[in-house]
């Protein structure tokens, strides 16, 4: 029996049918026409499943469930507020359940959702405690639990893009000061290269982008750090210092047997992964005792159809 996962996500919705190998058989995806309102995106979730079901000559009655990733959190009413989507309260779990009568619905956090691809086939597998960290726009997170995705008591846990580990020089997108996700993104990461070469540093990064600094992109940078460049070597370090803070943190907390950092910015995971074991210990309490391994996720883009999938 299949499973359809969907990971619907700001410029685009993708949806795949799932075996129960994780294996993703059949694939679709749509633009997301935010402007067009909830209900209209809806709508074209709805035909982009049944699309796809019916291209593959599949009956929805057959579908075991039907998963979705969200970049937001869902409330225990099943209201979602996504400022990307344009969405305000409104209420997600009973537009799905109106539009796939015939099927189990679920939905999640999308870190938490591929954070669950990852503890079921990828990074995180066979592993008791497991953490993900979700590095790309933003910061998500998503932590499981002997197979169990952990959100919390009124379902906004899990959100470690928001813990607080510093001052930083720019408020958070949240209106904090100092969340993990303005130091540990692909747009913190950016925009502490620009930050340097706006105040007069030479770099490669500039020459990569005709000298506008707006054009600078986290890859960039880390290509930059591969030639030794001083602007990237710095704001990659500082990069890793503060993400060996958030893993301390968690260590400290939770004692995982496995943190896994995924998104876009994994991508660079020779990088990343490069002495962070130790910076980590650092900051960890009981310095001389095994703690958690520290990887990169292994599924990238399709973890969160996958998860989606394997939502229950
Ligand atoms: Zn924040």
């Amino acid at each position: 029996m299949y499973s359809v996962g969907v990971d619907i996500g700001g410029t685009g919705v993708q949806a795949g049918v799932v075996n129960k190998d994780g294996k993703i058989l059949f694939r679709k995806e749509c633009f997301t026409n935010v402007d067009s309102g909830f209900e209209r995106v809806m709508d074209d979730i709805n035909n982009l499943v049944r699309d796809l079901l019916k291209e593959n000559n599949l009956e929805i009655e057959n579908i075991e469930s039907i998963g979705f990733g969200v970049p937001s959190f869902i409330n225990k009413k099943g209201l979602v507020t996504c400022v990307n989507l344009g969405w305000y309260e409104v209420d997600f779990m009973r537009a799905l359940n109106n539009r796939f009568k015939e099927s189990k619905v679920y939905a999640e956090n999308d870190a938490t959702v591929a954070a669950v691809a990852e503890a079921k086939f990828g990074s995180m597998k066979n592993k008791d405690i497991a953490v993900m960290y979700t590095l790309g726009t933003g910061v998500g997170g998503g932590i499981i639990i002997n197979g169990k995705s952990i959100t919390g008591a009124h379902g906004m846990g899990s959100e470690m893009g928001h813990t607080i580990i510093g001052e930083n020089y720019f408020n958070c997108n949240c209106g904090n000061n100092g969340c993990l996700e303005s130091f540990c993104s692909a747009t913190a990461i950016i925009k502490h290269a620009q930050k340097l070469i706006n105040e007069g540093n030479e770099s490669i990064i500039l020459d990569m982008v005709n000298g506008n600094v707006e054009q600078i992109n986290a890859k960039m940078i880390f290509d930059a750090f591969r030639k030794n460049d001083e602007v990237a070597v710095l704001t990659i370090n500082r990069f890793k210092s503060y993400l060996a803070k958030a893993m301390a943190n968690m260590i400290n907390i939770l004692d995982p047997d496995v943190i896994s950092i995924g998104g876009g910015v994994s991508r660079a995971s020779d990088i990343i992964l490069d002495g962070l074991e130790d910076l980590t210990r650092d900051y960890i309490l009981y310095k001389k005792e095994e703690f958690a391994n520290i990887v990169c996720a292994t599924l990238g883009a399709h973890a969160g159809i996958i998860g989606a999938a394997f939502l229950r």
